[in-house]
């Protein structure tokens, strides 16, 4: 039986993940929950999941919560107890699922306990790959991609030497604008960026893939999960979803991972690696589908994934900085206070009041993390 802690759970990947559990309950145990302010769901997940402890993001939802959670659920909340949840109890595998640079700590806990990582928060490993990459191997835990294209490259490099790979190539759907040119951009509003045209995500997720700085958070997850050069990383675009990613070897031989665009398949497969079992899913019909699709990408149409790139290669604090001003900037973004386009002239600007430098440890990456934090709000 799996043990499982869920920090994230009232958000889309935390419920799917759920999901993938209550199909299969007798094969699962979840021992903690963490939700950030969504009180209601978290207690409904506790009345059916029956954790032992639960994590709220504050003390006054810790408190509002607590008369009505079952009986002996311990209560934790804020930063520390996140940290907390993540260490204890027997689970095996913290799925993370939190959204943000903020979930670095609470991984870092789990892994400093021994815990395999489901990992969904990408963000942690855009942040700061070269230090829990490294702890994770010291540690001798596993870092199990959840996200679909890190899924679908893990399956296809299944038992093949690193040295036989060439390169790989993360597909992208494009986002809620894929369809519109950069002119077209000018004065989109917040709804119409929230609608994806073929994933049901968290709304921080949804903007990264409109801005294509998801992608380019990916292809630096990418390279901290299979210890790749940025220059066996290629984007495409792909408007279907339904190649999730493929690696290409050095005798040319591809080798790709297809399904229907459901995270469930992903999340699951992390949970029960290197078992396959069935999923509360739908079969791929390559004959309903009828054809797919690919265009390459224009890193002029997207900035956002040239920057990415290029932080990634500086490396040191320039991921970090690149991550935080983008969590910055789609914030402002969802709270009005800036238009879609400010979004990369915010990043660009961050960028470049930056001076590389090396982040050896949590606390220089939280220094970091601020100071681009605080620039991106005054931009
Ligand atoms: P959501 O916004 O849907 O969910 C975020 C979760 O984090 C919610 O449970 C939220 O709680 C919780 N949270 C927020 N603040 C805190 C806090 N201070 N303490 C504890 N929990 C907190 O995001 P997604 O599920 O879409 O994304 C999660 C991560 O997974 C992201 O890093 C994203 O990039 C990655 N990912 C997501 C995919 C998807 O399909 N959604 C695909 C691949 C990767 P509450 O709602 O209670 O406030």
């Amino acid at each position: 039986m799996k043990k499982l802690t869920i920090l994230g759970s009232t958000g889309s990947i935390g419920t799917q993940t759920l999901d993938v559990v209550g199909s299969e309950p007798e094969a699962y145990e979840v021992l903690g929950l963490a939700a950030g302010a969504n009180v209601e769901l978290l207690i409904e997940q506790s009345k059916r999941f029956r954790p032992r402890m639960v994590c709220l993001s504050t003390k006054a939802l810790a408190d509002e919560a607590a008369p009505y959670l079952p009986q002996g659920t311990k209560v934790l909340f804020g930063e520390e107890g996140l940290i907390e949840i993540a260490a204890a109890t027997e689970a095996d595998t913290v799925v993370t699922a939190i959204v943000g640079s903020r979930g670095l700590k609470a991984t870092m806990a789990a892994i400093e306990a021994g815990k395999d990582i489901g990992l969904a928060n990408k963000e942690t490993l855009v942040t700061a790959g070269h230090l829990v990459m490294k702890r994770a191997a010291e540690k001798g835990v596993n870092v199990l991609p959840i996200d679909s294209e890190h899924s679908a490259i893990f399956q296809c490099l299944n038992g093949e030497p690193r040295s036989a790979v060439k390169r790989i190539t993360l597909t992208a759907s494009g986002g809620s604008f894929r369809d519109r040119t950069r002119d077209q951009l000018e004065g989109v509003t917040v709804a119409e960026a929230l609608n994806h045209p073929n994933w049901s995500m968290g709304a921080k997720i949804t903007i990264d893939s409109a801005t294509m700085v998801n992608k380019g958070l990916e292809v630096i997850e990418a390279r901290w999960l299979f210890d790749l050069d940025y220059g066996q990383i290629d984007v495409l675009i792909h408007p279907e979803s339904i190649i999730h990613s493929y690696v290409e070897f050095i005798d040319n031989s591809i080798i790709a991972q297809l399904g229907l665009p459901d995270m469930r398949i992903p999340i699951q497969y992390a949970l029960t690696y290197p078992q396959r079992r069935p999923t509360p899913t739908e079969s791929l019909n390559l004959i309903k589908i009828g054809a797919l699709h690919f265009r390459e990408i224009d890193f002029e149409r997207y900035p956002c994934l040239r920057m990415a790139y290029e932080s990634g290669k500086a490396g040191k604090s320039a991921p970090t900085v690149f991550n935080a001003a983008n969590e910055t900037a789609v914030a402002r973004f969802l709270e009005g206070a800036v238009t879609f386009l400010e979004i990369e002239r915010i990043i660009e600007q961050v960028l470049s009041r930056h001076t590389v430098q090396d982040v050896t440890d949590l606390q220089a990456i939280a220094e970091v993390d601020a100071w681009a934090r605080n620039e991106a709000s005054s931009v």
